[in-house]
């Protein structure tokens, strides 16, 4: 199999959220696999070379100086029918979700999401992925000769180091649709961590009342642990936190080191986003709440009192 990795990027600087796709292709197709990195005067290139890609193919121009899904989809789909890649590939996120569904679309290949497993049987392709927030897992075997997907981060890890790549400076193609324009970013985590990429999260939900308190208790606390904030669903549609904050089924999947979930019930919906966590800490008011059955510690407590306690704590720990 012939994979075109796709690297994330913001248009100046490339991700880590690119590794768990290396780490896809260096498992399924260990000698044939290629990186492409889309921007203008791109930085950080070097942080694909050293897994053993054939080659890390850079695209700079002007034009996709920010990641514009219907910019960078033509470029994409363009380098996949020149190197004849049987999977096109990227690491599940906003932005690949976005971007690879415009490349099925132009390659006419069927698009799989969030893959956990691949195997090769009776020569298809046979993939896996949870469906029902993460409740059961889906098999789907795949018609036709490409195929293009989103490998969930968790599942993939991160790539083995490998022989250095070749940087090779690719075209762009000429007709870079210009429709859409970019007008701005919002959000952000405020100098915190990258939500998906953070080793420690803390998760606030809907009993945070308001913004100003949300990030007084919840952001206290991810900064005294160098930590990143995420939000449960009502917390969000309560106007309480921002949605690219949001953890699970229909926000963020992340499996950091260390989750902390304050006053979170514990909804399937959000379990889905977070239980691949390898320490899940729970604080919650409600010894019966659903969150007590995934968490490797619990602590029935008011957030009003411990948090504060936990955030003094850690500070003068110097943690
Ligand atoms: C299709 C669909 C998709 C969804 N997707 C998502 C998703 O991606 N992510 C998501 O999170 N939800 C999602 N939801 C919503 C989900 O079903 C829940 O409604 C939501 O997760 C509940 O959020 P919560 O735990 O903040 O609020 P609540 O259910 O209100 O729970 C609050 C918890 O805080 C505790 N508590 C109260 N006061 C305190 C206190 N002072 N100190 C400590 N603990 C306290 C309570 O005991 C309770 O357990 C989705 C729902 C649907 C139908």
């Amino acid at each position: 199999m012939k994979v075109l990795i796709v690297a994330e990027t913001d248009g100046g600087r490339v991700s880590e959220k690119t590794l768990p796709a290396i780490a896809f292709a260096q498992q399924k197709s260990p000698e044939t696999f290629t990186i492409l990195a889309i921007g203008d005067n791109l930085q950080g290139v070097e942080m694909l070379t050293g897994y053993g890609a054939q080659a890390v193919l850079t695209v700079n121009h002007p034009a996709l100086a920010k990641p514009l899904a219907e910019r960078y989809a033509p470029v994409v789909a363009h380098y996949a029918q020149q190197l004849g890649a049987d999977a096109i590939v990227a690491t599940t996120t906003t932005f690949s979700r976005d971007l690879l569904a415009r490349v099925a679309g132009l390659l006419d290949a069927p698009m799989l999401s969030d893959i956990t497993a691949l195997e090769s049987a009776n020569g298809k392709l046979v993939a896996k992925r949870p469906i029902y927030s993460a409740n059961l897992i889906g098999t789907f075997e795949v018609e036709g000769s490409h195929v293009v997907m989103t490998v969930r981060g968790p599942a993939w890890g991160k790539p083995e180091p490998k022989g250095a790549s070749p940087v090779q400076n690719a075209e762009a193609p000429a007709d870079i649709p210009t429709r859409s324009e970019w007008l701005s970013l919002q959000g952000g985590g405020g100098g915190r961590p990258d939500l998906t990429q953070a080793r420690v999260v803390v998760s606030g939900g809907r009993p945070l009342k308001d913004p100003e308190t949300f990030e007084k208790y919840i952001g206290g606390l991810a900064d005294a642990l160098g930590g990143a904030v995420g939000a449960t669903r009502a917390a969000v549609d309560s106007g309480i936190a921002p949605n690219e904050l949001q953890v699970g089924q229909t926000g963020k999947t992340v499996a950091p080191e260390l989750y902390i979930a304050v006053a979170v019930s514990g909804s399937v919906q959000h379990l889905a986003g977070m239980k691949d966590s390898k320490v899940i800490v729970a604080i919650n008011t409600d010894p019966e709440a659903p969150i007590f059955q995934v968490a490797d510690y619990g602590l029935v407590a008011d957030l009003y009192q411990v948090v504060p306690e936990l955030t003094e704590l850690l500070k003068n720990s110097g943690s």
